[in-house]
């Protein structure tokens, strides 16, 4: 048996969802014996708190408060689960009432939890920390610099010392070289990369200039600013300007822009609930947003029974081809919005003004004019739009989001934050991901 460990990249549900079968394997193997011993399984989080990217307090895509978990608490980190393949039938039994003890109705009854259907993300993010605790503590994994203790649900999230992953590398043997910090490569019999990456931007802006940077926002940046900030910030967007532009536009059709629109607008409520009662004149102006985006409009996930099966059990996944694959996974995370969110921003629309231009930003600046260096004082931001016909359309802004997506590759070598040095071609890759998905 290989000793080297297999490293998990990110303390998220993908990484719990591991710890917890490690756990139930562990447990099952104690009775029969045969079973092969795993190996080690290390987890690195490069943030100071687990699931990080849904807890807020600036770390991820979220403010943890504001928005609730889009699919119901039941597809929880061990939902789906039918207990590792070729597994007699009671060692198999045994697996799946281990990993039960991991289900998010189990960590409700025993941290007295009124459990619910859509938890916030903070709520979420508790459990999933809780998962990561319970099952370093058991020994199945090892959740490297651990600091925190469980049963502490909202007290406190989960603590952890940063250990950021820079450097993986394949090396002979099927292993590979794993590097954290500036510290010397570990060897690792695999490696597991998580998270959906940083905000992919699939268009230039000025760099540099004040205006643009204090306007611009993208799907982590945007749940930086607290609640009370990000109200007072669309106050400022109603006052600050009077030229009929847009008072945001969104970039994408997908889920981040579907849920930062209803941010906005929410907040928008807020602030004109409190002008309202200040008397203030503006307090009946409508929120502008225009969404842009190559597409039709705001799309649903597909959520139908005969999806789940295809997505569930392994026979039918595997008698699609690799093409359709691709197809399936597409409709599941790009430009796709939650059938709950779209229907919470589609009662919202009373109080915004929404516009669809359809096309790709292809450049945000201040509107400076460089001949004269002469900018309008109510000039916004100036936002160029290129149409499918390949004619360009300029918007005025005052404040822009980035909500074109994630950078789902973000660990090949070729990106900012990429780890995975001499990384094989996407499809190479996503070809040899194995039922386990490994
Ligand atoms: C705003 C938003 C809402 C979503 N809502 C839902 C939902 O309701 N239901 C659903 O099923 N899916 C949702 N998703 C999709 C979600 O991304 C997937 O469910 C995903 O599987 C989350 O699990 P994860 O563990 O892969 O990623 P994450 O929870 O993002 O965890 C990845 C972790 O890796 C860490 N990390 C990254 N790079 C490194 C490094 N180099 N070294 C060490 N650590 C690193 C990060 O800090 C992070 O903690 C949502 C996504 C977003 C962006």
């Amino acid at each position: 048996m290989r000793r080297e460990p297999l490293v998990v990249v990110g303390a998220g549900p993908k990484a719990a969802a591991l710890a917890a079968w490690a756990f139930a394997w562990r447990e099952t193997r104690r009775t029969w014996s045969s079973l092969p011993e795993l190996p080690p399984i290390h987890i690195y989080e490069r943030h100071p708190v687990l699931a990080s990217s849904w807890v807020g307090g600036g770390y991820g895509y979220s403010d943890g408060t504001s928005q609730e978990l889009c699919t119901p608490s039941s597809r929880d980190v061990i939902a789906g689960a039918n207990g590792p393949p070729r597994l007699p039938h009671p060692a198999r039994a045994m697996f799946m009432s281990q990993l039960g003890r991991f289900s998010y109705a189990s960590y409700c009854a025993s941290h007295r939890i009124h459990p619910v259907r859509y938890p916030s993300h903070r709520q979420f993010a508790d459990y999933v920390g809780d998962v990561l605790i319970e099952c370093h503590r058991a020994g199945a994994v090892d959740v490297v610099g651990l600091l925190a203790v469980a049963g502490l649900p909202a007290a406190a999230a989960p603590q952890v010392q940063p250990h950021e992953v820079t450097d993986i590398e394949p090396m002979a043997g099927d292993l590979w070289h794993v590097t954290v910090g500036t510290d010397a490569p570990i060897a690792a019999c695999g490696v597991v990369v998580t998270g959906p990456g940083d905000a992919a931007e699939p268009f230039a802006r000025q760099r540099g200039s004040a205006a643009v940077d204090a306007r611009y926002r993208d799907g982590k940046t945007y749940w930086r600013d607290p609640l009370p900030a990000r109200i007072a910030n669309v106050q400022q967007l109603l006052t600050t300007f009077a030229d009929g532009s847009p008072h945001v536009v969104i970039v994408g059709a997908g889920g981040a822009a579907a849920a930062i629109a209803l941010d906005l607008i929410q907040c928008f409520v807020r602030a004109t609930d409190a002008a309202a009662q200040d008397d203030d004149e503006d307090a009946g102006n409508a929120l502008a947003i225009t969404f842009v985006a190559p597409q039709a409009g705001l799309f649903t996930r597909g959520e139908s029974t005969w999806e789940d099966r295809t997505l569930t059990y392994d026979e039918l996944w595997q008698k699609l081809s690799h093409e359709l694959r691709q197809a399936a996974k597409a409709q599941l995370v790009t430009g796709v919005v939650y059938r709950r969110v779209l229907a919470r921003l589609n009662r919202a629309l009373a109080s915004a003004a929404l516009e669809v231009e359809p096309g790709k930003v292809v450049w945000v600046d201040d509107g400076l004019d460089v001949r004269t260096g002469l900018r309008p004082v109510t000039d916004p931001l100036r936002v160029i739009v290129e149409r499918s016909s390949g004619a360009f359309l300029t918007l005025g802004a005052r404040m822009i989001v980035n909500a074109a997506g994630f950078d789902a590759r973000w660990f090949l070598g070729t990106g900012p934050r990429g780890v995975l040095k001499r990384p094989a071609p996407i499809v190479a890759l996503m070809r040899h991901i194995d039922l386990g998905l490994a």
